[in-house]
């Protein structure tokens, strides 16, 4: 049976399977029938059971770590970035369907976008970074070498290589395929085979994509498995070479990360959990502003948004004491006019119902405990809420797990409850502070957070409570008149920058662009020969054995080898030459014009030659001018002048083959070029990169 189908029923309930070993697999009908249920959140009917009694979660860790890093070894970063951009856009062709299921998980056509089109925009961000800022190879070289002994023959520096095990990737129930997806394409791009382990109460869409996955045939054996149901013991069977990322509650984590193969046998853990995460409304955002139309719009954006249910949501407003009144009556103004509770399925509804009735029981009692604690409702209601049918009808809600937007304020902004208890809801919390300084102080009782958002438009004021509470959090968001309207908002991590936090927030990084790639991957310090070191990361090192034969720029891909290389004899630089350059460029500066200046300058002998005159020349010295396979020169970087070069002195270039990087997708690649410029007593004068396209 699969589990595929939104519309199961309560005489048809399928079981929602595992993927394990490349193979599809349930539990025994008897076994899978006593599994968890899975209930639609707004209709409370049975969708699904769920079950692992019997998987061999040993075998699925072998497994990975056999054929899925075998053949996750067979790929360059550059190909399996390539994997991610196709399996981006196959998945993009599946949305309608993906959307569907989504609706049974009470999420509105905006949250499915959110989780949906927001996991499948990662796909592509890493499939477009991994080939801009990776090589296309299997080794990254971290930093520059490291010169170890006097005559040039030891040099030390880092490499990364990925992990010689698998991810184990356990996510909450909120984001079932963004939380997958976030997860899956750093791992898959380090070459580090996956296994994920959605939450039990939406875990079926995950399933749904990957299976998806699965058809598509687009991603290499062994390299995503999937765990539908409860893996109490899969951390038994992990050890140093597996890492586990896990995203869910600090309790779980806490848990988790106190397993014994953690602990003491070196598994490497990373947790997002949960966060207060707080939004500042700067003592200048008056009612008025249009930062305090911003405030409050992404106030209302985030306590509705999926309803509430996002770790990044805002759930402590933090506003002058003087504008206490006015941001809640703000926010019961937007909500009236915007929100409407009910089935996502529902014409006109914009916030569903929260995932499982188990969450909204989690929800009340979090808000009992704030009520208890000094809490007034000021907007929203316990009583079991409204709510417009799938078909349209409106009614107390009874089967479904609906909660209503929730602002509460406290007269005591210190009450610890409103800092640590999370209401993993629609809930969010106003509290007051009578100057900037006490802002910080209460943002940073959340004892650390993913993110907060500062709304001012004070530049003092941003500088201030920004460097007052950043390292209490992740990401911080300065929402001001000129970024409200392009600004991707306080709730939605960007794949480009870290999702995480310290302290309570988990203390781990998800994302952060390439830098979670590298949380995949260990750092080794490699001490060698230059010779031994271009070996070993395909980057020939200065001081390695260089080629000096037909020119390189007559060489293709194919053809061209790391050490290839030009060297050119010393040419003069006259006083007339600089003169020259300096007035056809309009470059006149002292150092190149004036005789006495340049002398009175402590870095010139007199009158030097322009950098950029050396860099011309160079070019004249190194080029090979008939067509052939260098197509084009598209920058040079890490250019330094190191000894300037006096009017009459002569230099001379060498340009050595340093980095190949064929395009997969392209009849050329990128060769990156050594340059080092000497003058005629073999001193340094200048160093730099040149970038060149090349044919195949
Ligand atoms: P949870 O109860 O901690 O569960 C998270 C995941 O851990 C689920 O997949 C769960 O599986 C699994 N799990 C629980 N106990 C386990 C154990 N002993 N061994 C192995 N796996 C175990 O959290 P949740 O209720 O799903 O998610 C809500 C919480 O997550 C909120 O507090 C929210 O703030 C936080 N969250 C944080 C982030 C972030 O990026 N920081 C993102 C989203 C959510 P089962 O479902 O099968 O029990």
């Amino acid at each position: 049976m699969t589990t595929f189908a939104p519309e199961a029923t309560e005489t048809a309930v399928e079981t929602v399977p595992s993927f394990v070993e490349d193979a599809w697999w349930t539990p025994e009908d008897d076994v899978a029938a006593a599994g968890a249920e899975v209930r639609d959140a707004s209709t409370g009917d049975l969708l699904a059971k769920v079950s692992t009694e019997g998987l061999d979660l040993a075998a699925a860790v072998h497994y990975g770590r056999t054929v899925g890093q075998t053949s996750l070894g067979e790929l360059t970063f550059h190909q399996r970035a390539l994997k991610l951009k196709e399996l981006a856009k196959h998945l993009n062709d599946q949305r309608d369907y993906f959307y569907r299921l989504s609706a049974q998980t009470g999420a509105t056509k905006v949250d499915s976008l959110v989780d949906i089109d927001g996991g499948i925009g990662v796909l592509f961000t890493f499939g477009s970074k991994g080939r801009r800022e990776l090589p296309n190879s299997q080794v990254v070289i971290d930093g520059p070498a490291e010169q170890l002994s006097k005559d040039g023959s030891f040099f030390g520096e880092h490499i990364y290589t990925r992990i010689p095990g698998v991810a184990v990737q356990i996510n909450a129930f909120n984001f079932p395929v963004w939380g997958m997806l976030e997860k899956l394409a750093p791992a898959f791009l380090a070459g580090v085979p996956t296994i994920v382990k959605p939450a039990t109460p939406t875990g079926y869409l995950t399933a749904a994509v990957v299976k998806s996955i699965v058809e598509s045939n687009i991603l290499p054996a062994g390299s995503l498995q999937l765990i539908s149901g409860s893996a109490r013991t899969i951390i038994d069977h992990l050890d140093y070479r597996d890492m586990v990322s896990f995203t869910g509650s600090a309790g779980t984590a806490n848990h988790l990360k106190s397993h014994d193969n953690v602990v003491f046998g070196g598994v490497r853990f990373t947790s997002e959990t949960d966060s207060l995460n707080a939004a500042i409304l700067g003592p200048d955002a008056v009612r008025g502003t249009p930062e305090f139309d911003a405030f409050i719009k992404s106030l209302v954006t985030e306590m509705t948004v999926k309803a509430g249910q996002k770790c990044t949501s805002i759930r402590r407003a933090i506003v002058p004491r003087s504008l206490m009144d006015d941001v809640v009556q703000a926010t019961r103004e937007r909500i009236e006019q915007r929100v409407i509770l009910g089935d996502p399925r529902a014409e006109g509804v914009t916030m569903g119902a929260l995932a499982s009735l188990e969450q909204l029981a989690e929800v009340r009692k979090s808000v009992e405990m704030l009520v208890t604690a000094g809490g007034h409702i000021a907007l929203g209601s316990m009583d079991e809420p409204q709510i417009t049918n799938a078909d349209g009808s409106v009614s107390v809600s009874r089967e479904g797990a609906f909660f209503p937007p929730m602002l509460l304020t406290f007269d005591d902004a210190e009450t610890p409850e409103v800092h640590n208890v999370e209401a993993f809801g629609p809930v969010s919390s106003v509290i007051g502070y009578d100057d900037v300084d006490e802002a910080i102080r209460l943002a940073a009782m959340g004892n650390g957070s993913l993110v907060a958002t500062v709304a001012t438009n004070d530049a003092e004021t941003a500088r201030k409570i920004v460097t007052g509470i950043a390292a209490h959090h992740g990401r911080v968001l300065v929402l001001n008149r000129e970024d409200a309207k392009t600004s991707t908002g306080h709730g939605s991590p960007v794949p480009h920058l870290v999702h995480g936090g310290p302290g309570r927030a988990g203390g781990g990084e998800e994302l952060g662009g390439i830098r979670s790639v590298y949380h995949h991957m260990q750092r080794t310090a490699i001490q060698g020969s230059p010779n031994m070191l271009t070996a070993v990361t395909q980057v020939w090192h200065q001081g390695a054995d260089r080629n000096i034969g037909d020119h390189p720029f007559r060489k293709n891909l194919a053809t061209l080898n790391l050490g290839d290389t030009v060297a050119s004899e010393l040419r003069e630089v006259t006083l007339e030459d600089i003169t020259a350059f300096a007035n056809t460029t309009g470059d006149t500066f002292y150092a190149h014009t004036n005789e006495e200046a340049a002398a009175a300058n402590p870095f010139f002998p007199g009158i030097v030659a322009h950098g950029y005159l050396l860099l011309s020349w160079a070019a004249g010295l190194f080029v090979e001018p008939a067509p052939g396979p260098v197509l084009a020169n598209y920058g040079l970087e890490n250019l330094r002048f190191i000894t300037p070069l006096a009017a009459g002195d002569s230099f001379r270039v060498t340009l050595t083959a340093k980095q190949i990087t064929p395009r997969e997708d392209e009849e050329y690649g990128e060769v990156r070029w050594d340059a080092i410029l000497h003058n005629q007593h073999d001193e340094i004068v200048a160093t730099y990169d040149v970038l060149t396209l090349v044919e195949k």
